[in-house]
């Protein structure tokens, strides 16, 4: 079984799909590992620091070399269209993004596994990259509304008195959301949090957050949220508006798989915000849940700092690419049976985590969005 390691090419991606420890527990499964040289470079791992693997100088040539390519992100065409008929893609493939990727996957007779669609089973807890990803931007966005607010985040003693620590309003309490509670209330900031999924607030009071109640539930299946409707979300914006206007930043994670982030503040409730309030959108990358946020760019709305960050876990690629590297092994290794891929389809969390297979599409989910 040869395992094959890209380098990423999205244009500001740092993350890499092993890390020296994983790339070992291959090993041990009686694999070999084929990667592209410098892959880890992004991520400050170094050729040298994987042992017994073989390096190639292009992305083609691994493609063309392995059983199992492993990436972050979906590879361009060209590097596709360089795999073997019958080898497997396995990574964060945003299935729901490119119809013509699906196409030549389906063309070329790859078995894709696109690690976003995997059942949020708790079997399937220690292979969930949306998760583990999501655990680095909440940390992330924390920092990044820290780092650009103008006040300090804890309560503050100094000789001539004591500052009050800010207030940190959190809107979507999933992993991202409750990592970010978690770690704005580390840094000593007083936190509330919504979300539509009313059994957030035990989450959030237990991390010491408090739970705004705007009186609308939007429970869905498999543990995400439903759009809501219009007359509940202008119920939702009413209350919203109030702790909008109260805090000092706003951290937005709101997101409903595989659809445009709901845009939940308004450029009214904006316009209410304090003065140097800062608003980081996490969802940036999927249209926003903010009004006039822009992805990848920090705009002043009147005396208000809308930050879009994108693709933010890459901002800490060392520890991502650990956690991704982990949730790969984890998601491969028990279909790997001395020292050969055997994979079987009556596991759910294989079978549910496929995007195309034997030249067709297989989930259901994505056939019907990309039509
Ligand atoms: P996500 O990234 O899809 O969404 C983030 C949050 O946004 C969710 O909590 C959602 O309820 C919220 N949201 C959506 N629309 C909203 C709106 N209009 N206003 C406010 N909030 C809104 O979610 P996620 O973090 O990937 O996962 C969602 C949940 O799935 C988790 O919190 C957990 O309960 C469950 N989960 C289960 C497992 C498992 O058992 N293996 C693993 C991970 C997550």
């Amino acid at each position: 079984l040869v395992i094959g390691v890209l380098a990423e090419t999205h244009p500001g991606e740092r993350r890499l799909s092993v890390v020296p420890d994983v790339v070992k527990k291959y090993q041990g499964l009686g694999a070999q590992v084929v990667m592209q040289k410098e892959a880890g470079k992004a991520a400050h791992f170094r050729d040298t620091d994987f042992a017994d693997v073989s390096f190639v100088d292009s992305a083609e040539a691994v493609a063309a070399a392995a059983d199992v390519v492993l990436c972050v992100q979906a590879p361009p065409a060209a590097i596709i269209g360089a795999m073997k008929p019958g080898s497997v893609l396995c990574g964060m493939l945003q299935p729901w993004a490119s119809a013509e990727r699906a196409q030549q996957l389906i063309d070329g007779q790859i078995s894709a596994f696109a690690l976003e669609l995997l059942p949020r089973i708790s079997r399937a807890q220690s292979m969930d990259i949306l998760s583990s990803q999501g655990a680095v931007a909440g940390y992330e966005c924390a920092l990044i509304a820290a780092d650009h607010s103008p006040k300090f985040f804890p309560m503050l003693t100094y000789a001539a008195g004591s500052i009050r620590p800010a207030k940190v309003l959190v809107i979507g309490a999933g992993v991202a959301g409750l990592q970010a509670i978690a770690t704005a209330r580390r840094i000593g900031a007083m936190v509330e949090a919504y979300d539509v999924r009313p059994e957030t607030r035990e989450q959030i009071e237990s991390l010491g957050a408090k739970f705004v109640d705007t009186g609308v539930s939007a429970a869905g299946t498999g543990g995400y949220a439903r759009e809501l409707t219009d007359e509940e979300k202008a119920k939702q914006a009413e209350r919203l508006a109030k702790a909008v206007a109260q805090c000092d930043a706003l951290i937005t994670t709101a997101a409903i798989p595989g659809k445009k982030a709901p845009k939940i503040i308004t450029a009214d409730m904006i316009a209410r915000m304090k003065p140097g309030a800062v608003v980081v959108d996490m969802a940036a990358e999927t249209g926003g849940n903010v009004e006039g946020t822009v992805a990848g760019e920090k705009v002043w709305i009147n005396d208000v700092l809308v930050i879009g960050p994108t693709n933010i876990p890459s901002r800490m690629p060392v520890h991502a690419s650990e956690m991704i590297a982990k949730n790969l092994f984890n998601f491969i290794s028990p279909f790997v049976k001395d020292g050969a891929l055997a994979l079987d389809w009556q596991d759910e969390v294989l079978s549910g985590s496929c995007l195309t297979h034997a030249g067709e599409l297989r989930h259901a989910g994505v056939k019907a969005a990309l039509g």
